[in-house]
């Protein structure tokens, strides 16, 4: 493949809008999409003409209106530009109106109520600021979904709403500093994403894969990750085709992959594109997903995107590495060489920190999903505590500048004084060592490491977004008014230090001590996604929507129903397909093996009364004990289920699968996994760990 040829081959890029529209219309679309304004029917019409011609030529025969649904997946109807004509032939034909105004039909799509109380049917529009693209012979053209009443439903909608407060608060904030060339600000993130690959023929053997997307029963291996042979290693011929044909597809798509390496645990591997707009990144991470799965589909392969898909195992993440970005090209969050520049940073900084210390709750509710109740808090992934990591260094010096005192570079008593003037030059690569905070300084980005591997980043983003843009509005509140800006801004980083340095922590976050420490200093320890979603609600959270225009009340309470009922809905399908694997496979191949032993015994004991069956004779015993504990279990694991049924709250109802249907659910997989341990494996009826783990060659 020539990849600069194919590169963004199949996206209506700025390259393709310029060849292709007349010079006035692509302007008009140029301001349309920087100013974030609605575009007119005539500038549409043009466009879409030219969108369809260009899509034509490359195969397409279908449109649809590519939207992100509360569930996370990306959502699309196809419909043909097939138009017949009098004379009995056809054109293909593709107008404004269908560009920027979709109607699918939205009732099977989650709402949370607003549309039950409103009109039954949603709409999509255009978002421009995000390139339509071909896949599938289909012409996809990214939109946001919403009601009938204007109420978002979907995961882009309050994503852009969050671009716009960020970028006027900062933009408020900039405007102080000075620089006239810079007049917008915007959100960069780059979705490093995880994921396993297995053999499609040995996953389509385990329905807990099919249906749940993870393994509900499966004794350890014997041979696990603890040798770490697999991070970095060699990729297996199979693996190394499959990511090549990945990395061709998503390059076509403008997808600009860039690294690809195996992870820590067998079979896991990761892909990081090169980092784009908050918008077009999460777009982005939306193909990759869907792409990564249609891909190892080719190659004979599945693809999990799981959080947890093996107990026991290291679990998949998403690394949301975030910045603010100008106009002009500059990095908000990198320190920069000048003192203006430093300030700016620092006051950037203290943004972020204080934004992180007060919203802990919202930054856990943005990754609170049943798959990640899996995987937080095990040895691999960040525990549920929210803190930033940001170096011993760049620590000592907002200390300094907290306490007033000189900073010690080289701990040599050569003292330098700090502070919004001057920064000393702290090397980059120090601050990215610790693998195990949740939020890390990276040297010019944040890197938020709790998202989980299949959730959207349009739901953290969103969340981080708003954020900043609260804490960056209280300071252009107080600069705008202040006689001395220098010292405002000097209060302002020292204030934010001394409020809110315990959400600041270097140290290893998966260890104990961590948890008690935490707990010490009064940060947020919400275990499951219901503790946390429980909190989405609070009036702070409400006003803060509100104030910055992302969220309205009656939004923000459907999104909580929303990912409550995902949360229950989950663990409910997971605890039937449970008890369908155990009823229909374990138990009759577990009563096969014991009949089985009896006969041995019988057999034996035929030929010669006085051969001993100690072996049999325990093992059987052993079975039959286990199976006994099982019936117990599936009946136990049932009654649960049938309880859980009933309530009718949401909370109520996320609460008692999450405390009480999850834990029966954990106590009938011990209970099968200690029988799979003494079962022959030619009558266990699902593939091992070991088995899947280690299935692609
Ligand atoms: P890691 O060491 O965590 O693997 P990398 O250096 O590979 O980190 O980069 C991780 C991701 O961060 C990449 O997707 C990269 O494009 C992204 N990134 C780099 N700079 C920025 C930025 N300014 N804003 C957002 N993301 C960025
Ligand atoms: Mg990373």
């Amino acid at each position: 493949m020539d990849v600069v040829k194919e590169f963004g081959s199949l996206v209506f890029n700025e390259q393709v809008m310029r060849e292709r529209l007349p010079k006035d219309i692509y302007k008009a679309l140029r301001r349309t999409m920087q100013e974030r304004k609605d575009l007119n029917i005539d500038i549409a019409n043009v466009v879409a003409s030219a969108m369809k011609d260009w899509a034509v030529e490359k195969g397409a025969t279908h449109y649809t209106h590519w939207f992100q649904p509360m569930t996370g997946i990306t959502a699309e109807k196809h419909e043909g530009f097939i138009t017949p004509c009098d004379d009995g032939k056809v054109i293909m034909e593709f107008s404004g109106k269908e560009l920027v105004k979709g109607e699918p039909d939205a009732s099977s799509f989650p709402s949370g109520g607003i549309r039950a109380t409103f009109e039954a049917r949603g709409y999509t529009a255009w978002d421009p600021t995000s390139y339509a693209f071909i896949k599938d012979k289909t012409l996809c053209i990214p939109t946001a979904f919403c009601s009938f009443s204007g109420e978002a439903l979907d995961k882009k909608t309050p994503l852009l709403r969050s671009m716009q407060a960020i970028s006027r608060q900062a933009m408020r904030v900039i405007k102080l500093f000075g620089d006239d060339s810079i007049t917008d600000v915007t959100t960069t993130v780059g979705a490093e994403q995880e994921y396993f690959l297995i053999d499609e023929s040995i996953y389509k053997k385990r329905p807990d894969l099919v249906y749940c997307g993870r393994t509900l029963f499966g004794a350890r291996p014997s041979k696990g990750q603890e040798m770490e042979d697999h991070y970095f290693g060699v990729l297996k011929p199979r693996v190394a085709a499959f990511m090549d044909d990945l990395d061709e597809e998503l390059w076509k798509l403008g997808v600009v992959a860039k690294t690809k390496h195996n992870e820590v645990a067998p079979g896991q591997h990761e892909l990081a594109p090169m980092f784009s707009t908050t918008n077009i990144a999460t777009d982005h991470n939306q193909l990759v997903m869907e792409i990564i799965k249609t891909v190892a589909k080719r190659h004979g392969l599945a693809c999990l995107l799981h959080e947890k898909p093996f107990a026991g195992v290291n679990g998949s993440g998403k690394h949301n590495n975030w910045s603010m970005n100008t106009n002009t090209g500059e990095n908000l969050l990198d320190p920069g060489d000048t003192p203006s520049e430093n300030a700016r940073f620092l006051l950037m900084l203290a943004a972020v920190i204080k934004a992180v210390d007060e919203y802990q709750d919202l930054l856990r509710i943005s990754v609170a999903t049943p798959g990640n109740d899996c995987r937080l808090g095990g040895d691999e992934a960040p525990p549920a505590i929210i803190s930033i990591f940001l170096g011993d260094e760049l620590t000592a010096i907002l200390d300094c500048i907290k306490d007033g005192k000189p900073y010690d570079k080289h701990a040599d008593g050569e003292k330098m004084e700090v502070g919004v003037d001057a920064l000393p030059n702290f090397p980059k690569d120090t601050t990215d060592r610790n693998r195990t905070s949740p939020f890390a300084f990276t040297g010019n980005k944040f890197e938020f490491r709790m998202p989980g591997s299949s959730v959207s980043i349009a739901g953290p983003n969103f969340i981080i977004n708003t954020i900043v843009a609260e804490s960056l509005c209280q300071f252009a509140d107080e600069l705008e008014k202040a006689d001395d800006f220098k010292k405002a801004l000097t209060d302002i980083i020292k204030r934010t230090m001394i409020e809110h340095d315990r959400i600041i922590f270097n140290g290893n976050n998966y260890s104990e001590e961590w948890v008690k420490e935490a707990e010490r200093r009064g940060l947020l320890n919400l275990k499951s996604s219901v503790d946390a979603l429980q909190l989405f609600s609070q009036e702070k959270n409400i006003k803060l929507f509100e104030k910055h225009g992302v969220l309205t009340k009656g939004e923000l309470l459907a999104r909580q129903e929303i990912m409550l009922e995902i949360c229950y809905k989950t663990i409910n399908i997971e605890a039937l397909t449970m008890l369908d694997i155990v009823k229909q496979q374990i138990a009759p191949a577990i009563i096969e093996y014991m009949s089985d032993i009896s006969q041995a015994i019988n057999a034996k004991r035929a030929a010669n009364e006085n051969l001993g069956c100690k072996l049999e004779n325990n093992l059987l015993a052993k079975l039959s004990c286990l199976s006994d504990e099982l019936d117990d279990k599936i009946t136990e694991l049932e009654t649960a289920v049938d309880a859980a049924k009933k309530e009718t709250d949401a909370i109520e109802t996320a609460k008692v699968y999450h405390d009480s249907v999850f834990e029966k659910m954990q106590e009938l997989r011990n209970v099968a996994d200690e029988l799979e341990m003494i079962t022959k494996k030619s009558y266990w009826p699902l593939p091992s760990y070991g088995d899947i783990l280690y299935s692609v060659k």
